[in-house]
């Protein structure tokens, strides 16, 4: 039985093990033009997912395969029975990719409502289709992610996210450090999280924030011969990865 959830980066895998569980599609574009993250503003040129092993083929093609997947009308019942097959505690959605309609969105909904033991959550830049969808379950938190065509949209009631050059300028923002830490203060509800950025360069870093996963590899591994052709260093998660470039848009 295919899996389509995968066990993510190492910050995830570490801490979580095979209790918590990430979906992701391609980032901002898919192959055929179709864009997966209409939010996205300031954050495409510097987001994590568009650099690094998510360029790898076996990644994009399984990112590929999951945004057909969310297609389907079935998409609901086919990972609703995944989770219920593996019982993860946590879902991540979205380490690259956003919610690209109203009628996704809903999908999501449809299987927190149906999993209320499991926690699942995400960030998103698509803050108007979360206020037209009104009703969102109390175990999937959707944090507002700054830097986005509707930043305009949030208000200080709303969980929020942003991303900052250094700790520093973190902490004179009055912004919680969840670099290292999403899940536990997303659930607490802490409002304002502030993430590090550490992508390719500081030349294409701006506030627009991207809250993609740092170079989760989508649970596949990668092979030594891949990691040497490719100029690989460090492991195979990406900690110290060898930058490329980011493609245009
Ligand atoms: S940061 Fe998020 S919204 Fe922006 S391009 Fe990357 S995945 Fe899409």
């Amino acid at each position: 039985m295919k899996n389509w959830l995968s066990h993510g980066n190492r910050k995830y895998r570490k801490k979580y093990g095979r209790k918590l569980l990430t979906f992701g599609l391609p980032a901002y574009k898919s192959k055929d033009g179709f864009v997966t993250c209409p939010g996205a503003k300031e954050c495409i040129k510097g987001c994590y997912a568009r650099q690094g092993f998510y360029l790898w083929s076996p990644v994009t093609k399984a990112q590929e395969a999951r945004l057909k997947l969310t297609r389907r009308h079935d998409f609901m019942e086919i990972i609703t029975a995944e989770i219920q097959r593996r019982k993860p505690k946590y879902v991540r959605i979205h380490d690259a990719g956003d919610f690209y309609s109203v009628r996704y969105l809903n999908y999501w909904i449809g299987i927190a409502l149906q999993n209320p033991e499991v926690f699942f959550f995400t960030y998103t830049k698509m803050i108007p289709l979360v206020r037209i969808a009104g009703f969102i379950p109390p175990n999937f938190r959707i944090v507002f992610s700054e830097g986005g065509v509707w930043d305009n949209m949030i208000t200080e009631h709303d969980q929020t996210a942003r991303v900052f050059k250094s700790i520093k300028d973190l902490n004179a923002a009055g912004f919680v450090n969840a670099s290292h830490e999403d899940m536990k203060p997303i659930r607490a509800g802490v409002r304002k999280l502030g993430l590090v950025y550490h992508g390719i360069s500081s030349r294409v870093f701006n506030t627009g924030g991207c809250h993609a996963e740092k170079e989760s590899t989508a649970g596949v591994r990668l092979p030594n011969r891949v990691r040497k052709t490719r100029g690989v260093k460090g492991s195979e998660d990406g900690r110290r990865p060898t930058a490329v470039p980011v493609p245009s848009v």
